[in-house]
């Protein structure tokens, strides 16, 4: 059991990220729980290297490097941040009269005075290859998702995908893994126009392979994968590979999951929350693409305004006695600023 936060945020994209620096400003405590291995939801795993035009202060940024500048804007009052952790259980009890929740994972439980939902599109889970049995071969060379790139130090790796992730990581592998063979279904990707062409040129120039219109068939070894049969899906092709590791890129799916078991008032998926963010169940906040309201609109910029209001009226609902008005950073001692 952890200690007592008063805001345990549940998702740490970029409506999240920004939930735990206004709790910081705030002087609240708070811990962010993400799904993900990375901070950054949709930003990080589906799009990060797409280039975003429309938030506030960025002519153009990418997404990945707002994330990196969101988190570090987020993480500078230290909030703990507990990544690869799906959110299962919501707990309700009381203490002195005043509501009190634990959050449950699947590895440990958060107590807290307040919860601001902003779980997005729901918890992302890897796309798992459409094989028979696949599952056996997790821990013996399969691997979904890639915490540490040196695990594949001299092996011969096959990717599997045509998205961003695959390319960056047909990419980062090079120098690390001794071979690395790309298959995509079809010749379209849906990366990042510089990155498809340096794995072309990686490919031309012998240090790599990209094949377009192959897909995995089987996977063959013992205790471990040593190799792979590939098909070609125009001519029926097939052929036996050499493979140590394979590392599918198949987007990720989403789901609520067990939020939509927690006694919400819950719309087409979607959580239903008053002007202040306030969902049905009184100390539970929601904000970001996991709400719906009149008017509502599905952006980094309006998830940013929306866990402001949330985190204001969450610490109020902690402290009465605290405004609901956070007050100017640009005039706060917190930042090394004087009062006008
Ligand atoms: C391809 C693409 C391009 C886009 N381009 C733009 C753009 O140009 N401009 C713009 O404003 N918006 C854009 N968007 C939309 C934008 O990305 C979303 O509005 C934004 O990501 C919403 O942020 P969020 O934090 O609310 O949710 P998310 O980014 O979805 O983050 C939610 C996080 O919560 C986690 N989570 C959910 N449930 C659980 C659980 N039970 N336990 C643990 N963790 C959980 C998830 O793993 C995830 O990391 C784009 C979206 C896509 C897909």
């Amino acid at each position: 059991m952890q200690d007592v936060k008063d805001i345990t945020i549940v998702g740490a994209g970029p409506t999240g990220l920004f939930g735990a620096f206004y709790a910081g400003m705030r002087g609240a405590s708070c811990c962010l729980i993400d799904n993900l291995d990375q901070v950054g939801g949709q930003l990080t795993a589906l799009y990060p290297e797409k280039y975003i035009f429309d938030v506030a202060g960025f002519p153009k940024v990418l997404a990945k490097d707002l994330v990196r500048g969101m988190a570090e804007q987020a993480l500078q009052f230290h909030a703990p941040v507990h990544l690869g952790e799906q959110v299962t259980g919501l707990e309700r009890s009381s203490e002195n009269g005043h509501p009190f929740f634990t959050i449950v994972t699947e590895r440990d439980a958060y107590p807290s005075r307040t919860v601001l939902i902003a779980g997005g599109i729901g918890a992302f889970t890897p796309r798992k290859l459409p094989l028979k049995d696949v599952d056996r071969w997790y821990g013996k060379g399969l691997h979904d998702r890639i915490l540490d790139p040196k695990v594949f130090a001299g092996k011969r790796v096959l990717l599997v995908g045509g998205g961003d992730s695959a390319f960056d990581w047909a990419v980062n592998l090079q120098g690390i893994a001794r071979s690395v063979l790309m298959i995509h279904r079809r010749d379209g990707f849906r990366a990042h126009a510089a990155t498809v062409r340096q794995v072309r040129e990686l490919s031309a120039a012998g240090k790599m392979e990209l094949r377009v219109f192959w897909e995995l068939k089987t996977i063959h070894g013992g205790d471990t994968i040593d190799g792979v049969t590939i098909v070609n899906n125009k001519t029926k092709e097939e052929e036996r590979v050499g493979i140590d590791s394979i590392i599918p890129q198949l987007g990720f799916i989403s789901s609520l999951g067990a939020i939509a078991q927690w006694g919400l008032d819950i719309e087409k998926g979607e959580i239903k929350v008053s002007q202040t963010m306030a969902t049905n169940i009184p100390g539970v906040f929601a904000a970001g693409d996991i709400t719906t309201y009149p008017g509502k609109l599905k952006l980094i910029a309006t998830g940013a305004a929306e866990a402001a209001i949330a985190v204001n009226h969450a610490v109020h609902f902690i402290n009465p006695g605290a405004k609901i008005e956070p007050g100017h950073s640009s005039n706060m001692a917190l930042f090394g600023q004087t009062e006008d």
